[in-house]
């Protein structure tokens, strides 16, 4: 018998002993931002093993979007677990499956009638998107952009367009996959900057011809929260339309009421050729899904998609209820009243630190941040001092992120179903820790 009994023991009720034993026990790859050991989650709350509280600015990043435990998916889940839990949607399919590839196609931006298919995590939605694209054109190359963050498995790795801490060792990656720059007037990136680059690229690395899609974030999430500007989004549609090229939209960390609209793309009045799903359509069960033109959507051969788990009932049935909950609370609208709540203290930071809070973005609803420089000046990222007040804020109760290429941007991604008291005590928090690190 070992000193510890893994399967069973849950004896040690101390943060600092668990994290010891996950060192000791899970590859340190897998790191994790604060040794806090969740006993349990509510709405926009969650307690931890030794009794502390903290209010969650993260939702186990961008995905319980309809709070943590919320009761009508709890109960969906119940529901269908009293049914059955698998039989896999490729052996003997079952009703939720196609009930939620309805409302998946009815929701998509644009006209054009849609198909779905499931998977299980947003990484393989991406690499989904591209086997479609290629099955569909015939054509070998993938168009991704700088900073663009689009999972961890291999294509999915070789499509993001950052290096520290998802490239790092894993080469080399695959091929035909081309980056380009995205636009970031903070940074001086201009659309007809990153178009340019764009037609660069189609001269010196890929024909367009040979271009079997682009993919882009509507918002940048892990490279920092940047929102594709709505002309760079219709440019890349137009040189899609032109070349015949498939456009993918990734929504997996944008999707679902975040951004103040059902998708992010929304904003921006273009349809995509291709959308991935994941995170917030399932309240926190495993669940992805790419959503498309059917015509797109049908070019590889039946059993050429799938999966073990793909489209897992208990995600379906908890995904449906997601939707429900977004369509009953209004919470595409509540995303736009968070954003507002938000905006308006941390403009009021920005003027109290100016020489710290170097942007603030709050205007795709809740999903919002702060980057974080020195000096006031966009190009010298204040690296230390954000990892500093993420940790301070766990130590005073906020669960926080950072994201960002040069990992200096401060992600706010609330629940949608948080109550402005909550937000307002979350950025009280976030004011006297920011004043505590730069003391
Ligand atoms: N694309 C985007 C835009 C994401 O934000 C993420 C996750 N952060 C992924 C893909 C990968 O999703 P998953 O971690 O579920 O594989």
């Amino acid at each position: 018998m070992s000193a510890v009994e893994p399967t069973r023991a849950r004896t040690v009720t101390r943060n600092s002993e668990w994290q010891e034993r996950k060192v000791a026990a899970i590859a340190r790859g897998q790191g994790n931002i604060a040794p806090v050991y969740v006993e349990r989650a509510k709405n926009a709350e969650l307690w931890d093993i030794e009794g502390k509280r903290y209010i969650d600015f993260g939702t186990g990043i961008a995905v319980c979007n309809t709070g943590h435990s919320n009761p009508k998916v709890v109960a969906a889940v119940k529901e269908q677990l009293d049914r059955f839990s698998h039989t896999c949607v490729m052996v003997t399919p079952y009703d939720t499956a196609v009930r939620l590839a309805e409302a998946l196609n009815e929701l998509a931006p644009g006209d054009t009638p849609k198909k779905s298919m499931f998977v299980t995590t947003g990484a393989e939605a991406v690499e989904n998107t591209i086997k479609i694209a290629r099955a569909y054109t015939g054509r070998r190359g993938v168009i991704a952009l700088n900073g663009g963050f689009h999972g961890r498995t291999l294509l999915a790795m070789g499509l993001t367009g950052k290096i520290t801490p998802y490239k790092n060792l894993f080469g080399p990656f695959p091929g035909e996959v081309y980056h380009a720059p995205f636009p970031v007037a903070y940074h001086g990136v201009s659309v007809e900057g990153s178009i340019k680059a764009l037609h660069t690229l189609f001269k010196v690395d890929i024909a367009p011809s040979d271009v079997a899609a682009i993919i882009v974030e509507p918002v940048q999430g892990e490279g920092g929260f940047y929102p594709a500007p709505n002309e760079f989004m219709q440019a890349l549609r137009k040189i899609c339309d032109e070349h015949g090229i498939v456009l993918v939209s990734d929504e997996i960390q944008t999707g679902f009421g975040r951004t103040g609209k059902f998708f992010a793309t929304q904003h921006s009045g273009i349809e995509p050729d291709l959308m991935t799903v994941a995170k917030g359509i399932a309240g926190g069960f495993p669940l992805a899904a790419v959503v498309g033109k059917a015509e797109i959507m049908d070019a590889p051969l039946p059993g050429g998609l799938g999966g073990t788990y793909a489209g897992s009932p208990i995600g379906c049935a908890a995904a449906l209820a997601v939707i429900d909950v977004i369509r009953d609370e209004g919470l595409v609208e509540r995303a736009n009243a968070i954003s507002a709540r938000f905006r308006e203290r941390l403009y009021a930071l920005q003027t109290k630190y100016p020489e710290t809070v170097g942007d603030v973005r709050a205007d795709r609803g809740a999903m919002i941040a702060i980057e974080l420089v020195e000096g006031g000046d966009a190009g010298k990222p204040a690296v230390d001092l954000t990892k500093a007040l993420v940790a301070t804020a766990y130590e005073h109760g906020l669960v926080l992120l950072s994201c960002g290429v040069n990992g200096n941007v401060i992600r706010f991604l609330p629940a949608l179903t948080i109550s402005d008291a909550l937000i307002d005590e979350g950025l009280d928090i976030l004011e006297t820790c920011l004043a505590e690190v730069l003391r």
